[in-house]
């Protein structure tokens, strides 16, 4: 999708990717996948709860980083993830300032490492901001403007750890069931709103469930807006377990993983932190650390 040929990155057919995005994407109630909970590596009888504050007991299993760390992550119940490497020097991803604008759903590497992104914004759990503000993984935030302006400052102290905030349109509709101008409409004035609000422009765009993200009419509206791509995923948390893309259920280096801001109500009675935990675990247990999607992508020259 990349006029000068630069592209390392993977497109799909509208049709293909529709088919993967309804039955993956964000707007669906996650009601696939609900193994038990199995959060991190230890003895569940002997580990604190996930929102105690007592973390003097928990034996770390496997090396650390540093103690406090390992408290930190203790406090949640889980085993302190590997620390992601050194982001690239050479982004696998380069934008361009004007032009069509790449889709991708992965990041070109071989470091192990995956990337989060979270959507939509309606759960606003302050127990969420404890358990970033204490983990520091990395997350990028796909925010739709009418689910979060009712309260817009949530998501600051997570922008504050050097999170991003990338646009999700105005009121999360079908792209390609509506015409060109309510496109533009949709994505332009969620990047007003987000920048004025957050105080830097988005550089990505998610479309809702994914669609019509191989169109020539949303490529041409988001052009039109300011985002210079389209960032898709490879897979979808779901409540304890991810939706795969792939046949062999695995995570790749480099996948993009679809999360929501989701609540009980949502969660089946789960809480967005036991969501995020179970998605390090799941992590974790492949092998994997997390890094910030945007340390991969070269923003255009100004
Ligand atoms: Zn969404």
């Amino acid at each position: 999708m990349i006029s000068d040929g630069r592209s390392r990155t993977r497109t799909y057919a509208a049709g293909a990717l529709a088919l993967l995005a309804f039955a993956t994407g964000c707007g669906d109630n996650g009601g696939g996948g609900s193994a038990p909970a199995a959060q991190g590596t230890g003895t569940a009888s002997a580990a604190p709860r996930p929102t105690g504050g007592a973390p003097a007991t928990a034996a770390p299993t496997t090396a650390a980083p540093a103690g406090a760390d390992a408290a930190a992550w203790a406090k949640w119940n889980l085993t302190p993830l590997a620390p992601a490497p050194a982001p690239p020097a050479d982004k696998p991803i380069k934008l361009e300032r004007t032009g069509t604008v790449p889709v991708f759903s992965e990041v070109k590497t071989n470091d192990k490492v995956v990337f989060v992104t979270i959507d939509d914004g309606a759960e606003k759990d302050p127990k969420f901001v404890e358990m970033l503000t204490d983990l520091k993984v990395p997350i990028s935030m796909f925010l739709t403007r009418d689910i979060v302006r009712n309260d817009y400052a949530y998501f600051k102290p997570l922008q504050a750890l050097g999170n991003h905030i990338q646009n999700h349109t105005v009121d999360h509709p079908v792209m390609s069931k509506i015409p060109a101008e309510k496109q533009k409409s949709e994505i332009c004035d969620a990047q007003s709103a987000l920048t004025q609000q957050y105080g830097t422009a988005p550089l990505l765009f998610r479309p809702p469930f994914g669609d019509g993200a191989g169109t020539a009419t949303l490529n041409t509206s988001v052009q039109q807006c300011g985002p210079r791509a389209i960032v898709l995923w490879r897979e979808s948390m779901q409540i304890h377990d991810m939706q795969y893309q792939a046949g062999d259920k695995k995570l790749k280096p480099g996948d993009i993983i679809l999360a929501h801001f989701r609540g009980p109500s949502e969660l089946k009675g789960a809480t967005m932190t036991q969501m995020f935990g179970d998605l390090l675990a799941r992590i974790q247990e492949q092998g994997f650390s997390v890094a910030r999607l945007e340390d991969y992508i070269q923003a255009p020259a100004s």
